[in-house]
């Protein structure tokens, strides 16, 4: 299964994510972020730093009913 990460609207703009990520999937625009799902490896780190735990997991693609 694909899945990508998404930041909710909880987010304070601290830019712990976008600094730790080893993949450099994490860009900021004004203050919003957004993860390029095609850089991220899913390897969860940005998860464990947030401290307002604002990244989810979000499925992608098309899912049996
Ligand atoms: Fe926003 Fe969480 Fe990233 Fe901080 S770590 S910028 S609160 S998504």
């Amino acid at each position: 299964m694909s899945y990508t990460l998404e930041i909710n609207n909880l987010c304070i703009s601290c830019d712990y994510c976008r600094l730790l990520c080893p993949e450099k999937a994490i860009l900021r625009s004004d203050q919003q972020y957004n993860i390029e799902s095609w850089a991220c490896t899913g390897c969860g780190l940005c998860i464990e730093i947030c401290p307002v735990d604002c990244i989810k997991v979000a499925t992608s693609g098309k899912e049996k009913e």
